[in-house]
């Protein structure tokens, strides 16, 4: 048997400094890339990034903005927003995240593994078209899902956000384009302070953005209730040819700048998910890392999903047994925001 489970991984990624005590720092993804070679080696198969090309940058982002970006390749320390900092690496570093997500997209769509997961950083899903922010310089799965949409010819991609932050980022660049639907999980109250129920897409994008306000206390089983009842109807009205998933772990009851009450098991159901909805459906499957603060709480995390996404683990009985009222609540209020759109009525496009 083929190996099953890609992973981007570079060292490079962890020259991106961003400060004492800033949030978003190499030591994240240290913790991650220690626990891969401790618990997974054998099951995993490992690619290689090179970095986006100016012309697949620019289909996500403005030729001003990627100019602001090249110019702090020259310069020991950038600030590119009030908390999105650059050291000298942070641009190769930049081109390398999108790049690496770029090439976990090649390798699901080409079929060398049905699943890949791009452990990258800097983050993507708050960067605008013209602007970093949120800890994100380009935004990584914007540009995968342009790329894929521009010059691959795939019609409808599915961009999955369960990080606890909503992707103002995504929503922004596709919320008029019905080629992209984006469904994010967040805490409203939370920074960026977009994403809120009646937010749903405009013009021919109507009904093509789903964002899920969640409690600040939500726990696993009324995340998993949630995502096990709407998610499928998603992806059974949408007919996605691609799924991506904008993987952060700040909704960790662990983490620092997350509010919500998550274990690092949630993370093996939501990885059982997917996997179900995407591969065993023959839609491939890529992710990339976002947020997730707490560098054990993070490494923990991924090595759930990764569970998950393998089939191995706790993930599938943890998903088919989590009860909340509160899960159903949510979906109650998600079919009464987005009933009226396409997916779900039943066929679209
Ligand atoms: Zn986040």
């Amino acid at each position: 048997m083929g190996p099953k489970l890609g992973i981007v991984k570079d060292p490079a990624y962890l020259t991106h400094k961003t400060g004492l005590s800033h949030p978003e720092s190499p030591e994240r993804l240290a913790a991650v890339y220690g626990m891969l070679d401790r618990e997974f080696s054998s099951q995993l198969f490992f690619f290689d990034p090179s970095p986006a090309t100016l012309e697949q940058i620019e289909l996500a982002h403005s030729p001003a903005h990627v100019q602001l970006v090249l110019a702090t390749a020259r310069r020991a320390f950038t600030n590119l927003a009030s908390d999105t900092t650059a050291s000298a690496n942070s641009c190769h570093a930049a081109w390398l995240a999108a790049g690496g997500c770029l090439r976990g997209l090649e390798a699901v769509l080409s079929g060398q593994c049905p699943i890949c997961f791009a452990l990258v950083r800097p983050p993507g899903h708050h960067a605008l078209g013209g602007q970093a922010g949120g800890f994100c310089i380009f935004n990584n799965l914007a540009v995968t899902a342009a790329w894929a949409r521009a010059a691959l010819g795939l019609k409808r991609v599915l961009i999955v956000d369960w990080d606890v932050h909503h992707g103002n980022g995504i929503q922004d660049i596709f919320y008029r384009d019905p080629g992209v639907f984006y469904f994010s999980t967040h805490y409203f109250q939370a920074y960026p302070h977009t994403g809120d129920w009646e937010d749903v897409g405009m013009g021919r994008g109507a009904g093509y953005t789903m964002n899920v306000c969640l409690p600040y206390d939500a726990s696993d089983a009324d995340v998993l209730s949630l995502y096990r009842e709407v998610l499928p109807q998603v992806v059974e009205g949408y007919e996605p040819e691609l799924i991506l998933v904008a993987a952060g772990f700040d909704a960790h009851k662990e983490d620092p700048l997350g509010s919500t009450q998550l274990s690092e098991e949630a993370f093996a159901g939501l990885g059982a998910l997917v996997r179900r909805l995407g591969p065993e459906r023959g839609v491939p499957l890529m992710l990339a890392l976002e947020g997730g603060y707490n560098p054990e709480a993070l490494a923990a995390s991924v090595r759930q999903t990764l569970l998950g996404l393998l089939g191995l683990g706790q993930g599938e009985e943890i998903l088919a047994r989590a009860r909340s009222e509160r899960g159903i609540a949510l979906v109650r209020k998600a079919r009464q925001v987005h009933g009226i759109y396409g997916v779900w009525m039943g066929g679209m496009m």
